[in-house]
């Protein structure tokens, strides 16, 4: 399968890794929204983080916990977590990501 998620977790495209684990990947966005833009991974293909809840709640906690985690780690006190589901939410990569975005305020609801 030509997934360019799965070949960042296979090591064979670079990418700047903040933190891999047995499960799942975070590094930092190429194109980042926002002065921390870092997307979190499911190691294992899903096409999205619906799809990763339905099959293994378990690993989108982890991914979930990740993210609070990583947030209080760069010493984020808000923070957005986006999750873009289906081409027309604007999904690009169809291997399941959280955006963890942070480091500037954010308009709600987005315009
Ligand atoms: P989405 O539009 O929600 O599917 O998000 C896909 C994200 O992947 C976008 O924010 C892109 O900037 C990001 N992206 C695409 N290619 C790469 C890459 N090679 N390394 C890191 N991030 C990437
Ligand atoms: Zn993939």
């Amino acid at each position: 399968m030509d997934c360019l998620f799965c070949k960042i977790v296979a090591g064979e495209i670079p990418a700047a890794i903040v933190k891999k684990t047995k499960t799942f990947t975070v590094f930092n966005d190429i194109t980042p929204q926002a002065p921390t833009h870092i997307l979190i991974i499911p190691n294992q293909h899903f096409e999205n983080m619906a799809e990763v809840a339905d099959a293994d709640p378990a690993l989108a906690g982890e991914i979930f916990k990740a993210a609070g985690e990583i947030a209080a780690e760069i010493g984020l006190d808000s923070y957005r977590m986006n999750i873009n589901t289906g081409a027309g939410a604007g999904q690009s990569v169809f291997h399941a990501h959280l955006h963890l975005l942070g480091g500037r305020s954010f308009a709600w609801p987005p315009g």
